[in-house]
């Protein structure tokens, strides 16, 4: 029996080789520290603690027991060394995991935290940190453990939720918020008042061999000529690979060259795949380019000989395609979507371009003039913005204390089937239950837990609602920003209204007036979605 931290329980007799230890830098470390002076200090700290407990053997733990998690990963399946550790947890010959704490184990989601325990609880693998020494086998320490464990996983949550709110921003401010610079360019952080901003800066080897390859392609040698080039230099590729086609050509088109940063460019969505979720970066359509605060490596005119030797400048038709920042998002009353239509005499706009039905020979619905619209939208958006502020004044407390004991509930069910699953296990192994009674009896109780997982993981997710709030406040302001900003273009436009509108329903009464020409119009009637 243990009591508290202090631990009358007795660490079951062990040598240095029964220990395996796992060291992993994570977000609540000091972000000043490199990985490697993070795990060497964590290192020390666990070399001594075994000095201390076990101090018979005399020696270290030995260098094949020792895994350094240097790669960043949340999940389980992002982290070769942890997967590397969970397979010689099977092994009896391990006996104890040694870590820090025990969310260097598992920052993951709620699965990876089921699968953990369960694969330490029933391989007897101890788990020891600095601070306690949890055997799962035991209930009290398995739901310190998962707690731990969850603990981090709430946390990682709001750090992800907090860090996507201000990365839009950050782009509209010319930051790079990418992970790798483009080769050529180096990442640096640089301050701003008192704002740290992360940028990009040429590479004094490496811009000019992106200049060379720009120049070449503008010259007219192939992408597939460059690269060959490259290789007998013996220039590698960021990665310190070999250039290739793809590599050269992807590189032609990287507009980072002339000082430009994305949003959104290619978005790690997650899908499950064979059962397993699987973080794909799709290319992604719908990004924003904004002016960035780099400098250029290649002159606006060179960039444009090689696109238009590459045919990458867009028709006239794709331009026209994003004339209406309301594209897709206004329904008439008729059910046919609005079009922007701008009345042209004699090649000159005769007045501001108009939202109309597209069935107008059936349709009476009067049209309305996109600087009205727009400003009908912006009107809209700031009162979303006050609802939004007031949501996170005042209703927040309520649904996050219903949630609360909602999750309260599944946890508690969840445990209730561990336990169960446990006294199946210990049946079936302990009082030779049938094997196949067990796996009968067993299915029941792991579909169920995994539905309570799943539940449980919505509920969660959906937790810090006052946190989503903040995030659609910041997301509606930038597109009020952007409706109102002359400089901003259309496409962008569009896509920040697609953030926050589902749908707009418009319907306006044709003129009441006999005289149709010079009648007052109708009022607008709309009816906002905004997206959840
Ligand atoms: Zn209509």
């Amino acid at each position: 029996m243990k009591e508290g931290v202090s631990q009358m329980w007795m660490l079951p007799k062990m040598s240095v080789d029964d220990i395996i230890m796992y060291l992993r830098k994570s977000r609540t470390d000091d972000p000043a520290l490199t990985v490697q002076e993070v795990l060497s200090k964590h290192e020390q700290m666990l070399d001594d603690w075994v000095v201390r407990n076990i101090p018979d053997d005399g020696r270290k733990i030995p260098e094949a027991n020792r895994y350094r998690e240097v790669v960043s990963g949340e999940t389980i399946e992002s982290r070769p060394c942890v997967q590397e550790v969970l397979r010689r947890v099977e092994s009896p010959r391990v006996k104890a995991v040694l870590v820090v704490e025990p969310q260097r184990l598992s920052r993951g989601d709620l699965e990876d935290i089921g699968r953990l325990v369960k694969l330490l609880r029933y391989s007897n693998t101890i788990v020891i940190t600095l601070q306690y020494t949890y055997d799962l086998r035991d209930e009290r320490d398995r739901d310190m453990f998962e707690r731990e464990l969850k603990r981090g996983n709430e946390f990682l949550e709001y750090q992800k939720r907090i860090m996507g709110n201000g990365r839009l921003l950050s782009v509209q401010n010319g930051n790079f918020i990418g992970q790798k610079p483009p080769y050529g360019y180096n990442k640096v952080v640089i301050k701003e008042g008192k704002r740290k901003c992360h940028t990009l800066e040429p590479d004094p080897e490496r811009a000019p061999v992106v200049k060379m390859v720009f120049e070449m392609y503008a010259g007219g040698t192939s992408a597939t000529q460059i690269a060959r080039t490259l290789r007998t230099m013996g220039v590698t590729t960021a990665d310190g690979g070999k250039w290739v086609t793809s590599s050269v050509k992807q590189m032609l088109t990287n507009d980072h060259y002339i000082g430009m940063v994305h949003w959104n460019k290619r978005k790690t969505v997650k899908v499950v795949e064979d059962g397993e979720v699987v973080a794909t970066r799709p290319r992604n359509a719908d990004f924003l380019v904004y002016p960035g605060k780099h400098q250029p490596i290649i002159e606006k005119e060179l960039w444009d000989a090689v696109q238009a030797i590459k045919g990458n400048i867009p028709p006239i038709k794709s331009r026209a395609r994003y004339a209406n920042p309301f594209a897709g998002l206004v329904v008439c009353q008729c059910g046919g979507k609005m079009v922007r239509q701008q009345f042209v005499r004699d090649g000159v706009e005769r007045c501001a371009p108009r939202l109309v039905c597209p069935n107008q020979a059936e349709c009476h619905t009067a049209s309305c003039s996109l600087p009205e619209f727009t400003e009908a939208v912006i009107e809209a958006l700031e009162k979303g913005i006050k609802d939004f502020e007031l949501m996170m004044a005042n209703a927040p407390e309520d649904d996050a204390t219903q949630q609360e004991r909602l999750i309260a509930q599944l946890e508690k069910r969840l445990a209730e089937l561990d336990r169960l699953e446990l006294a199946q296990w210990d049946k079936y192994t302990q009082e030779a239950m049938p094997k196949h009674i067990f796996n009968a009896l067993n299915k029941k109780v792991v579909q169920e837990k995994e539905e309570t997982l799943q539940a449980l993981k919505t509920a969660m997710e959906t937790l810090p609602i006052r946190v989503d709030y903040e995030k659609k406040r910041e997301t509606f302001a930038a597109a009020v920003r952007t409706l109102q900003d002359p400089n901003a273009s259309v496409k962008e436009k569009n896509l920040l209204l697609k953030q926050c509108i589902e749908r707009i329903d418009y319907n306006r009464k044709p003129k009441q007036s006999d005289n149709r020409r010079f009648g007052n119009p109708e009022p607008l009637e709309l009816e906002f979605q905004f997206k959840v």
